[in-house]
């Protein structure tokens, strides 16, 4: 059973007149386990359709199973509370929260779970330290390089065990060495059993992605790799 169905998603932006087909008929099934990667121009609806894949937005038509269950018409706390259980999202811009440390960055989800204290930190030091990230647990963001940020970013989005790693342009801020740094990360991520869906521009690190899909007007225009 697919981890990932979408059946003719569409999702409209009304912008004054004009009604924008950010995605329009999009149908995808994603296996457990596998690494894709969409690739397509500005403005093609590739964070659009993270964002659906994500639970952080809605179809206005279609329908999603996501793991077996219908997410369309899951309430706005039924929607949070399975993102919270089954999603991780990295983004380009890393999001961490600048007053806390990249410990208690990675903290946040286990608290909002409800995690006892000692589990927590003990959870914590391993996700750091599994990223070679021990000896930054105290620093703040604006103390990390961006390399270092990401790979925090990924610790928290991870800390939870997701069956889904999302990341939107992951490598997008970082120099050459953080972001091939990153991405080994992800794919380590993926080799252990994740489903990984990688949003770039980058042509080279999307033709490491067993399926890549190419998206233009809010369609998938191709496909290369296997299944699909
Ligand atoms: P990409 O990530 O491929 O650059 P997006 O998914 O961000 O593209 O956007 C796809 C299209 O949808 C674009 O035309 C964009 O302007 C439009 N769009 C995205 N989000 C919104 C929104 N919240 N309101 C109106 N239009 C939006
Ligand atoms: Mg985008």
């Amino acid at each position: 059973m697919a981890i990932i169905s979408l059946r003719h998603v569409h999702r409209h932006f009304q912008v004054g007149e004009q009604l924008v087909r950010a995605l329009d008929d999009v149908s995808l099934e994603v296996e457990a386990g596998d690494y894709l990667s969409i690739m397509g121009p500005s403005g093609s609806g590739k964070s659009t359709l993270l964002n659906l894949i994500g639970l952080l937005d809605r179809a206005s038509s279609g329908r999603y199973f996501l793991d077996g269950e219908d997410v369309t018409a899951l309430d706005d706390a039924r929607l949070a509370a399975t993102r919270n259980r089954t999603i991780g999202f990295v983004f380009q811009s890393f999001h961490l929260v600048p007053r806390l440390t990249a410990a208690e960055n990675v903290e946040l989800p286990l608290m909002l779970a409800g995690v006892p204290l000692a589990k927590r930190h003990q959870r914590v030091r391993q996700a750091l330290a599994a990223l070679g990230l021990e000896d930054r647990a105290h620093h703040k963001p604006d103390q990390l390089s961006g390399g270092q940020r990401q790979r925090v970013a990924i610790a928290r989005a991870t800390i939870m065990e997701p069956r889904v790693l999302l990341a939107d342009e992951p490598t997008g801020n970082l120099d050459r060495k953080s972001g091939a740094e990153v991405v080994r990360v992800l794919e380590d991520l993926n080799a252990r059993g994740i489903t990984l869906i990688v949003v770039t521009h980058d042509a080279a690190l999307g033709e490491r992605a067993r399926r890549r899909l190419h998206m233009l007007d809010g369609r998938i225009q191709a496909e290369h790799g296997q299944g699909g």
